[in-house]
């Protein structure tokens, strides 16, 4: 499948179930797991732009920076090789060295260069004089945040919302999203739709600052909601509770989630809309952004 030709518009869908009927709420799910085979959800919205621009300058190698089970360092492997572009992943935490997961297997199978750096360096990786340095290193690379976070994912992003506008003929009371950066959630609102960002991580109240800084350019963002609640311990952290959910979730709506973002968002949704957090009437579309090849398998 040619990376940018991928399955768009992807399906949404409606869900219905006891809970969602007595709080009279419309609530639909936007299908972006379904958008490419292996570059998924919200990381092919967001690399897009990025790689089109990479291209249009003629670089060849893309440099980035992920954890050990980075969707991000995964979809960049992916789209780098279908694209001929040499990719280089900064990896979160030198102990990984030698010690390989799927995640980073299929990154050096798609011919990504891995190099491990300590959690101390990696922590310096929005920082311009370690980002000159890290350019130096590697030859002058085109160098792409964590997460693909640039102002240029806002805009393949905000596609997405103009997917969801046409399918359901306006744009919904709320786009419900999981945040890691927040990236996606400041797509959307910069497509000028209201969200709900659902932080995956603990201490997620830092993620309203640097949404808002992604949207400096921005005229006429849609308002944020930042639910902080549900992050179930922290970043890739979760529980028998959670794992219940997912198992649950599929027998009701045969939709597989996966336990690092969208299975959270949608724990949280639910109950939200358990609590009467919900007027009568509101449609909410929550996304579906992919992330499936880091499911576990319980
Ligand atoms: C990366 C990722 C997110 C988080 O996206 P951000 O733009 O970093 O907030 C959400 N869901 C899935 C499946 C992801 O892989």
């Amino acid at each position: 499948m040619d990376l940018l030709s991928p399955s768009v518009p992807t399906p949404l869908e409606r869900l219905v179930n006891a809970e969602i009927e007595k709080a009279e709420v419309q609530l639909y799910i936007k299908r972006d797991d379904l958008i490419h085979p292996t570059v998924s959800g919200n990381k092919w919205r967001k690399l897009k732009y990025n790689l089109l621009d990479a291209q249009a300058r003629g670089e060849g190698t893309v440099l980035t920076f992920g954890g050990a089970y980075s969707n991000h360092l995964y979809a960049t492997a992916a789209a780098g090789n279908a694209l001929g572009l040499k990719t280089i992943g900064i990896v979160r935490g030198l102990e990984l060295e030698g010690k390989e997961n799927e995640t980073l297997r299929f990154c050096r199978q798609h011919g990504m260069q891995l190099h491990f750096v300590s959690r101390e360096e990696y922590r310096q990786r929005h920082l311009e004089a370690y980002l000159q340095e890290v350019a130096r290193r590697f030859g002058n690379p085109y160098l792409i945040p964590e997460g693909g976070t640039t102002e240029l994912a806002l805009k393949g992003v905000a596609e997405m919302v103009f997917e969801i506008e046409s399918q359901l003929g306006s744009i919904p009371d709320f786009i419900a999203t999981a945040a890691g950066t927040g990236g996606t959630a400041a797509g959307i609102l910069s497509a000028g739709a209201n969200v709900l960002a659902f932080s995956v991580l603990k201490g997620g109240d830092f993620l309203q600052e640097d949404i808002f800084r992604l949207l400096a350019k921005c005229k006429q963002p849609g308002n944020l909601t930042l639910l902080a609640d549900y992050h179930f311990g922290g970043y890739a952290k979760w529980n028998s509770e959670l794992q219940a959910f997912m198992q649950d979730f599929r027998a009701e709506f045969d939709i597989q989630l996966e336990q690092v973002y969208t299975a959270k968002m949608f724990f949280g949704l639910f109950d939200l809309i358990r609590k009467g957090f919900f007027r009568a009437g509101t449609t909410i579309v929550a996304v579906h952004t992919g992330g499936l090849q880091g499911l576990i398998k319980a």
